[in-house]
């Protein structure tokens, strides 16, 4: 009935409240253990020495006194057995901060490093019941009428948190309790009908993912420079969208295809989406939002992805993500440039001074104190890192792009900043040299080339360079290897 395997129930009674200055005086734990059958539940408990007076308001507190403790072990003595209970479970406490930072630094003291992964029952109780009266541990047992032996007592106060979980379990869908404990411990919880072990499985290496359901189509393709990771996040349930709520009803399996790198990645995906359609990719629409800009009257103009012919890459400024950025990209030269707002289109109106102008952080174009020769040259000069080059060289050019390990090698074919194909060996890009593919034009590749190009890591490598015989020149090692960090 958990979610994970093993759980301890922690409650510790201490001297005081400052894990740094004050000492444990008991420790109480309640481990369950869940390997399928019925649930094992082991119980343990230890008053500790403080080897420090205990104060006689926590004394009335906890009845625990030091004629009590003066006869226990030291924190030192019973440090090995803690940590062996404590050992590959959960720890789980009320306002387990506490517990478990004075457990830290007890164990610290010892020069022992302590580490676990931590479930605290106040954000469960928080996180299942947000609009209930109170989460403290009185609070919980009054209003899940949890049975309660020596309160105040370590292991009274562990079995008490123990029997809040379990009460939970009685009174709420498994599902519900299970998905609020791995929110808070952040474990990706995967759809009941994918094999547990299906994220292990997936390489942390760059490639396509594809979901499937009942359907031979996909539902959806998604790319990452780590697959692993990547998939595990579609499942997380901290950050879960729409999209990803109605993937984890409908996936029936996972496939994934390697890719070299981040490149590859990205072309594969861009042909699977355009070649399958997937119904829950949002991607498509990602690509309608991008575009570029042409100036070729008074300021520059945004052209959306589908109305951009590839002939006419030159010349033209970009890519942006979308239309909001593009304007984003002119509002920051305005500033950093002292340039006119007005002409530029962003402000409303054709008259009168701009809104920077009345700051006197226009050179005043608007107002007929900079001529628009002058303002429209100094805009050339500040557009011009964002002016999308001529390609540069003669017809089409190879990337190079190996993995990590050096182990795969995928050759990128492009010309005029459009795809032309991948080939993976000599005979497949001996195969693309000679069908002479039309090019494949797709912003979001065409960004992530000029992204390269720009940063000069971008080698490229022409393939008239290349005589048809001395293809493997490509993939063997005499050629530079393009590795897309
Ligand atoms: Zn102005």
């Amino acid at each position: 009935m958990l979610p994970l395997p093993a759980f301890a129930f922690v409650d510790l009674e201490t001297t005081g409240t400052s894990a740094r200055d004050d000492r444990i005086t008991e420790i109480g734990i309640v481990r369950v253990d869940d390997d399928g059958g019925p649930l094992r539940v082991s119980e343990w408990s230890s008053l500790v020495d403080p080897e420090v007076p205990i104060p006689p308001v926590i004394q009335a507190l906890t009845g625990i006194t030091d004629a009590m403790v003066a006869s226990a072990p030291s924190f030192a003595r019973i440090a090995n057995d803690v940590r062996a209970l404590l050992d590959g479970c959960i720890f789980v406490a009320h306002n387990a901060r506490f517990d478990y930072g004075f457990l830290k630094q007890a164990f610290a003291r010892l020069e022992r490093a302590f580490s676990a992964r931590v479930l605290c029952t106040v954000r469960l109780s928080r996180r299942l019941f947000p609009d209930a009266d109170g989460h403290g541990l009185d609070a919980l047992i009054a209003r899940h009428a949890i049975p309660v032996s020596e309160r105040h007592r370590a292991l009274g106060d562990a079995r008490a948190i123990w029997s809040f979980v379990e009460q939970l379990y009685r009174d709420e869908t498994s599902e519900r309790v299970d998905s609020a404990i791995r929110r808070i411990l952040r474990v990706p919880s995967l759809p009941p009908q994918l094999p547990p072990d299906v994220i292990d499985g997936l390489p942390e290496a760059p490639g396509v993912y594809l979901f499937y359901g009942d359907n031979p189509l996909p539902l959806y393709v998604g790319k990452s420079i780590n697959l692993r990771e990547r998939v595990g996040a579609h499942f997380s349930q901290d950050w879960r969208s729409e999209t990803d709520l109605r993937l984890s009803r409908e996936i029936r399996r996972i496939e994934h295809e390697r890719t070299a790198g981040e490149l590859g990645a990205l072309l594969r995906e861009a042909v699977l989406v355009k070649s399958l359609l997937p119904a829950h990719n949002r991607a498509l629409r990602r690509k309608e939002e991008a575009g570029i800009a042409y100036w070729r009257d008074a300021a520059p103009r945004f052209i959306p992805a589908i109305g951009v012919d590839r002939n006419e890459l030159t010349g033209a400024y970009g890519p942006f993500a979308s239309r909001a950025s593009f304007r984003a990209a002119l509002r920051a030269l305005c500033a950093e440039q002292r340039l006119c707002a007005r002409r530029l289109g962003l402000e409303r109106g054709n008259t009168g001074p701009c809104f920077a102008r009345q700051l006197k952080r226009c050179n005043g174009v608007c107002v007929g104190e900079e001529s628009s020769q002058d303002h429209d040259a100094r805009l050339a000069a500040a557009l011009e890192p964002l002016a999308i080059p001529a390609w540069p060289v003669a017809g089409a050019a190879c990337v190079r792009e190996a993995s990590d390990d050096g182990e795969r090698i995928d050759v990128h074919v492009f010309r005029d900043w459009c795809w032309l194909g991948t080939a993976r060996n000599d005979s497949e890009l001996a195969e693309l040299v000679e069908c002479h593919p039309r090019p494949s034009f797709d912003l979001d590749v065409t960004r992530l080339l000029l992204r390269r190009y720009r940063a000069g890591a971008l080698k490229l490598i022409p393939m008239a360079a290349i005589q048809e015989p001395a293809c493997a020149a490509i993939t063997s090692a005499t050629q530079a290897v393009n590795r897309f960090a």
